[in-house]
């Protein structure tokens, strides 16, 4: 199958669970679907843009501005993975939204960072909400302190929550996850920070975006179905 073709099953799928949410739940809201690029090369990236791909999603800056030296800003850049501190400058150079703040240390950092090149940067909060060691991310219950701290950092824009679900083989056993990050997501929409709208939910991948739509997600996030498997020998860094 062609990555078009691919791109094409995924959007069907995604609108085929926000149909069941709709009958389900009357709610019907846009998904926004980012294609996860990392580990694919330029090649790749023009097939999917023919099809209609315009966000792509990374893990690593290096890599990302390597895209970037590449494509410029006639794609949307999202960073999915960990952020390092003494990658923040560059990140927030790139990036049109951080899905991975997880700590007010590395807030602080790219506040400090968006307020030196007069960027607002959009961030989401990553939220490890089944608290496995492999991965990172605040608690469930860190999520409103981490706003009351963060409430006074400038350059910043807290829009939403993200998430990593555990893998299971039955993507049925992700629903619990999804379901308290959405109802997380609820709460902190009903109250109020001047640097805070909880305008994203992004969760579900390739092997559980569908329940995670149906979950109430408006943001997913999907590389495998979509380019097929990863090969990491293939490491793209700017020249
Ligand atoms: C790699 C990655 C994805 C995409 O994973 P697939 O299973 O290939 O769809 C999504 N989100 C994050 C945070 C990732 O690291």
């Amino acid at each position: 199958m062609s990555i078009a073709g691919n791109l094409a099953i995924v959007k069907r799928n995604i609108q085929l669970a926000q149909e069941k949410r709709k009958t389900l739940t009357g709610i019907d809201e846009p998904v926004n679907l980012i294609a996860v690029t990392k580990n694919h090369g330029i090649d790749e990236m023009e097939e999917a843009i023919t099809a209609g791909a315009t966000v792509v999603g990374e893990n690593r800056v290096q890599e990302a501005l390597a895209k970037y030296d590449h494509f410029q800003r006639q794609l949307e850049y999202h960073l999915l993975g960990h952020l390092q501190t003494n990658k923040v400058k560059q990140a927030v150079f790139l990036f049109d939204l951080i899905h991975s703040v997880d700590s007010l240390k590395l807030a602080e950092h790219i506040s400090r960072a968006a307020v030196k090149i007069e960027k607002v940067q959009p961030i989401l909060l990553e939220v490890n909400v089944a608290q496995e060691a492999s991965k990172f991310g605040m608690k469930l219950d860190e999520v409103i302190p981490f706003l009351n701290e963060a409430a006074d950092l400038p350059g910043i824009s807290i829009q939403g929550l993200m998430t990593v679900a555990p893998h299971f083989e039955d993507p049925e056993a992700t629903r619990p996850f999804f379901h308290s990050l959405y109802e997380k997501f609820l709460e902190v929409k009903a109250l109020s920070w001047s640097n805070c709208m909880m305008k994203w939910l992004s969760m579900g991948m390739t092997n559980d975006y569908v329940v995670a739509v149906e979950e109430g997600a408006n943001m997913v996030r999907v590389g495998t179905a979509i380019f097929g498997e990863r090969d990491y020998a293939i490491e793209l860094t700017r020249r």
